[in-house]
């Protein structure tokens, strides 16, 4: 029922100009044919009209995303990967204006206003970036740093932070980890003191994803020295305030072209409007982001997955061991069914899990269960693939580095 309103609202919109910002790459012609197509009884059905919680229109939006990224990332990534950063405003406006960093994101604030399974699909979309780093970078902008915004914020805060952050206008990053405070995000010791119509900000976060392009964090801090549960608070905080460091660039063992950073807080004021929701609700705000977060991680590292096993098999085709390539030999296809298997058993659980959680329920459990098989997943992996070829520039092992484990 739900999945039929989400897909009502979605056809509202056909007429709307959201749904015009990202038909514009596909064209009016192939939406609408696929729109009224009769459902197909051939082929794989769940690319067919029976799929879980996809319908024709999560495919042309999928469609029409693939074409932004092949012709303006993907011609790209090596360079941005040598560099070290890739150009996160230009691909962000990029992005925004086709409307795929607020497809569930409300329609006032320049979100399509569609159900959490588009941010799935656009999740999905994402993984044929080809690398880990862009992908991870556009996820924080969409779904990690602004899921509480949305929820929460007031209308000034919104109109100032998200609005900017959707339509590709601002880079936001979000900090909550610190050097001492990873996965236990209850011991950050970052400090929000109130002074008058003001919070002072001392401390500092680590690995926060785009810190040295942002304009504004949403950043956890403590603004209590209450139980550690109900003392802390959500803030958008601008970048460029006095007293906000870049302290350092984060060099990575891979994800190279999404810039990491080390950043400090000396005494910077923010005023208290700038505060999302409720003082003292920040660690509750952020547990909440987190469900977005996992299943939008998870669907992004399926596709990635999906290629590279695609692509292990292309490369074992062409080498030869034992007068036979090297993907005829059983044990190849035993692992490789094995690994396609995982694949489809997680991709099971997160579409059961986005089901639910688009009709209202709290899927923390499912969606901490897909996170977790999904991100231990990379050093089983990175042994699996890399033993079918180790050089560095092989396709099977250019993905090794960027399969980062990142807990959350
Ligand atoms: C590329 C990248 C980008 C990131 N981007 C961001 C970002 O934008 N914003 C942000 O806030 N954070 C970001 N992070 C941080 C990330 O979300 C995690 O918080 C962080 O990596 C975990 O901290 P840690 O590495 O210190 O591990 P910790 O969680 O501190 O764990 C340390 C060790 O203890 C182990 N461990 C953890 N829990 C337990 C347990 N219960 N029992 C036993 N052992 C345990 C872990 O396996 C690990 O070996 C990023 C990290 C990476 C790698």
């Amino acid at each position: 029922m739900a999945l039929r309103e989400g897909a009502l609202r979605f056809n509202l919109l056909v007429n709307s100009r959201h749904f015009y910002k990202f038909i514009s790459f596909i064209g009016v012609r192939s939406v609408s044919d696929k729109v009224s197509s009769k459902p197909v009884t051939s082929g794989d059905p769940e690319t067919a009209g029976d799929h879980l919680i996809y319908s024709q229109e999560h495919f042309a939006l999928k469609e029409s995303l693939r074409k932004i990224i092949d012709q303006e990332i993907n011609p790209h990534v090596d360079q941005w990967e040598a560099e070290g950063k890739f150009p996160a405003h230009k691909i962000f406006k990029i992005l925004g204006s086709a409307g795929f960093l607020g497809v569930s994101k409300p329609v006032e604030y320049g979100g399509l206003g569609l159900d959490f399974t588009y941010s799935v699909a656009v999740a999905e979309e994402l993984g044929n970036i080809r690398c880990g780093g862009i992908p991870m970078a556009i996820g924080v902008q969409s779904d990690m740093a602004t899921p509480a915004l949305a929820r929460f914020g007031s209308a000034e805060l919104k109109k100032e932070f998200l609005l900017p952050s959707i339509m590709g206008d601002k880079v936001a990053c979000l900090g909550v980890s610190e050097v001492g405070a990873g996965s236990d995000v209850s011991s950050i010791k970052t400090k929000a003191v109130r002074e008058g119509d003001e919070y002072v900000i001392n401390g500092g976060k680590m690995w926060t994803t785009s810190g040295t392009q942002a304009d504004w964090i949403c950043l956890l801090a403590n603004t209590s020295d209450g139980p550690p549960h109900r003392n802390k608070s959500l803030f958008c905080l601008p970048m460029n305030l006095p007293g906000v460091h870049v302290a350092r660039k984060i060099d990575k063992l891979g994800m190279w072209s999404s810039d990491t950073a080390e950043l400090f807080f000396d005494d910077v004021r923010v005023p208290c409007k700038n505060i999302i929701g409720q003082e003292g609700m920040g660690f509750t705000y952020q547990m909440l982001q987190f469900q977005e977060e996992r299943l939008w991680a998870v669907a992004n590292i399926l596709t990635m997955m999906d290629n590279i096993i695609q692509e292990t098999i292309q490369y074992t085709r062409q080498r030869k061991i034992f007068k036979q390539p090297v993907l005829y030999h059983q044990s190849v296809h035993f692992r490789l069914a094995e690994l396609q298997t995982e694949v489809e058993l997680l991709r099971s659980l997160l579409y059961r899990a986005t089901a639910l959680y688009i009709k209202g329920n709290d899927v923390t459990r499912l969606a901490s269960m897909a996170k977790l098989k999904g991100a231990a997943w990379p050093g089983k992996w990175v042994t699996a693939v890399s033993s079918f070829g180790e050089e560095w520039a092989s396709p099977v092992t250019f993905w090794s580095a960027d399969f980062t484990e990142i807990p959350g």
